[in-house]
């Protein structure tokens, strides 16, 4: 989610005039992403992820390892050492590379059964909320998302760590797969798991591109901060938008913007409730940008990509007659800085241009 990203949702959702959310937090800096590998200069999520939850500069796919392969402290371990209770909140797989390198180690991010149980044996968040129910179960259980269903017939049951939900509720986890039950759900540890995979299809534009998650981030973040807000010791929690990304790859603008609503929604939530406790910092970033995303004006005359980037829209400039377009130049990540927009206590330490190591380097402190 790098600037073109908020200023192309800026325009679609709230207009010239106007400002997404996360758009008005008073703190504002920019952070760079490049990773510590020895065959890229362009970071994945995995070393992107590592880099906020270890202060460690890593190799693309690692999970909070250093580049030989040694874990390293996690900002989610280190929280819960602290006394706090812990919550990871995502439309991706619980177990994908962003929450995972908050809560877990592994050299490679593609260990998503061996995540999930360092969930339950090492990190022990105390919410979990998200997608990735079919690395929880073995292969011929379905649990409560069919296998192969029609939008994905790829996704089904691929655990190896035997029944994690099973040992989940007999951890003392609340188990939740519906809307229904997740607001019913009291206090106390919570595994809430909502999809097969992802909490959407990423496709591109009219290829069985679908967001429409059973339950909104919002709402997961809501649940998640009423959850963890019950311990006086504090909390520390992670939201992602994983829909901003995974569209950005497949350059489908549409779903991109509608991702970035989504993403701005849960900001408001967790904005109102720091506005309610003002001991609660709250810092938006992305940990990389996707797509080479550029917000240009509706011009036959200019270039403008062809096959999957493609130009996007014209998309319409909320609340007056203007039109833009969205300009793709890779489906892959690129190495733009990316914004980050804090408020809160401490939200200052953020202004200024950092590797994104710095915010290990601020939060973990606060702990
Ligand atoms: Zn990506």
């Amino acid at each position: 989610m790098s600037a073109a990203h908020r200023e192309a949702a800026r325009l679609f959702h709230a207009g010239l005039d106007g400002q997404l959310t996360m758009d008005t937090l008073p703190a504002s800096g920019q952070l760079t992403t490049s990773p510590d590998d020895p065959e890229s200069a362009i970071t994945d999520s995995a070393a992107g992820a590592s880099a906020w939850a270890t202060g460690v500069r890593t190799y693309n796919g690692a999970i909070s390892v250093d580049p030989d392969g040694n874990p390293l402290p996690t900002l989610g371990a280190l929280a819960k050492a602290a006394g706090k209770s812990t919550g990871l909140v995502t439309t991706a797989q619980v177990t994908d590379a962003s929450p995972a390198a908050f809560f877990s180690n592994a050299v490679d991010r593609g260990a998503q059964d061996d995540i999930a149980r360092q969930y339950l044996s090492v990190t022990r968040p105390d919410v979990i909320l998200g997608g990735g129910e079919d690395w929880w179960l073995p292969a011929g259980s379905p649990g409560a998302y069919p296998d192969q269903p029609a939008e994905d017939p790829e996704e089904g049951s691929r655990g190896t760590k035997g029944d994690l939900i099973a040992q989940a509720r007999r951890s003392g986890y609340q188990y939740v797969s519906t809307p229904a039950q997740l607001a019913a759900a009291g206090n106390g540890k919570l595994l809430g798991l909502f999809a097969n995979e992802e909490m959407f299809q990423q496709r591109a534009e009219g290829a069985g591109d679908i967001y429409d998650p059973v339950v909104s981030l919002a709402a997961m973040t809501e649940k998640a901060l009423t959850n963890l807000s019950a311990d006086r010791d504090g909390f520390f929690l992670l939201v992602e938008e994983e829909a901003v990304d995974e569209f950005a790859h497949r350059n489908n603008g549409r779903r991109t913007l509608q991702a970035m609503g989504e993403l701005d929604r849960a900001v408001a939530v967790a904005v109102a409730y720091a506005q309610r406790h003002r001991d609660t910092l709250v810092v938006v970033t992305g940990d990389h940008e996707t797509g080479g995303l550029s917000v240009e004006d509706v011009d036959t005359g200019d270039e403008s990509g062809d096959g999957t980037s493609a130009e996007d829209g014209p998309f319409a400039v909320k609340g007056t007659g203007f039109r833009f377009v969205m300009d793709w130049t890779t489906t892959g990540h690129t190495g733009q800085d990316v914004p980050v927009t804090a408020y809160g206590p401490f939200a200052g330490r953020f202004s200024g241009k950092h590797p994104n190591t710095h915010v290990f380097k601020i939060l973990e402190p606060l702990l």
